[in-house]
């Protein structure tokens, strides 16, 4: 699958629910309503369109959400996607958590034949965690570490870069990164959802101002390390551990993007910055063959923009897109 710029499709991301047993506030409100369970996909449905992605081109498949850990069954899914890991039609399939779950889900993760995940900590201070979070547990996502670490799951830490609330903890996170054998990404904080403008500016911090704070602790060499996705790679030559960064706002990342977003409504994101997207569940559900649904990828990869324009900038009004990151799964 090629858009129209031609890059080339290969990595699909996936929202299984747009549900979740926390409430961080970059990303949802506490009084959160979901979606009623018609519109939601079935476990069944969405193994279906992964496969039509997969047989289309797609290498490289990550589950995300909400939390993709609390949908009810998801291994069966998890499992049923692994099948095309053994086929070798799936190069890797990953997922993004929160981590709550992780302690009951590590092992089985691995059997299906995950290998690496990424697992989303802004902190390691349990009260900053549970303000972060408003409903997380630290010492939750803690023993879920642990349990990726011992199931052999490789273990990426995202840290979403909140001003005046995370950027004292750099130094410390990368510290136990290393020691822990994680590789660490720093996150810029992006304006989805309507959350308030003031806030979303109160909390902006440009990575190339923490990168600068954490250069006076630590040396960072240029790594040429990539995973597919858009972070920029260093090696932090005390500790030996990885230290990424995906800058949305400050570095302009999309003439390499390869990816497109499937939210759990089989609504299908061409962009996460923009707000066209295409209707893949009518198709789905129009009929059992999957003519339609090829059909309907094709045109929706067609209309793939070329890029996207946030911008957060005490000058101008927030360019942002209304839907929260729950939605799309970041
Ligand atoms: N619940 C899972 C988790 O937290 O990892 C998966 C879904 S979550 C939406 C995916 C990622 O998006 C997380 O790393 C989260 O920190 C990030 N995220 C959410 N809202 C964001 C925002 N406004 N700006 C930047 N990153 C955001
Ligand atoms: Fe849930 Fe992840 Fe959003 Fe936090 S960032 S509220 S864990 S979906």
């Amino acid at each position: 699958m090629q858009d129209p710029f031609g890059r080339s499709i290969s990595y699909l991301r996936v929202s299984v629910t747009d549900r979740c047993d926390f409430r961080c506030v970059y990303c949802m409100s506490e009084d959160m309503s979901f979606l009623p369970k018609t519109e939601v996909l079935s476990l069944e449905e969405l193994d279906r369109l992964c496969g039509t992605f997969i047989r289309m081109g797609v290498r490289k498949l990550r589950l995300t959400g909400g939390e993709p850990l609390v949908r009810r069954g998801i291994m069966t899914l998890i499992d049923s996607l692994g099948r095309h890991l053994q086929t070798g039609a799936l190069d890797e399939l990953t997922l993004t958590t929160n981590g709550s779950q992780l302690e009951k889900y590590a092992v089985d993760l691995f059997a299906a034949g995950v290998r690496r995940i990424n697992v989303s900590l802004d902190t390691l201070q349990a009260d900053k965690f549970a303000a972060i979070t408003r409903w997380g547990k630290l010492d939750k996502v803690m023993a879920g570490l642990k349990a990726a670490r011992a199931a052999g799951l490789q273990v990426k830490i995202n840290a979403v870069a909140l001003r005046g609330v995370n950027d004292d903890e750099f130094d410390e996170m990368i510290a136990w990164c290393g020691r822990e054998g994680f590789d660490l990404v720093l996150i810029e904080v992006m304006p989805m959802g309507e959350m308030g403008d003031a806030t979303r500016l109160d909390q902006y911090l440009p990575l190339s101002m923490a990168r600068a704070q954490i250069q006076r602790r630590w040396t960072l060499d240029e790594s040429d390390y990539r995973t597919g996705g858009p972070a920029r790679y260093y090696t932090v030559r005390e500790t030996g551990g990885r230290l990424g960064f995906i800058t949305p706002l400050t570095h302009n990342f999309c003439e390499s993007c390869n990816r497109v977003r499937l939210t759990c409504t089989g609504t299908l994101y061409m962009c996460l910055g923009q707000n066209d997207a295409a209707d893949l569940r009518s198709p789905l559900r129009a009929s059992d063959g999957d003519a339609d649904l090829e059909a309907a990828i094709r045109e929706a990869i067609s209309r793939k923009p070329k890029g996207h324009d946030f911008v957060i900038d005490r000058r101008q009004a927030p360019t942002a897109v209304p839907r929260h990151m729950s939605v799309t799964g970041g």
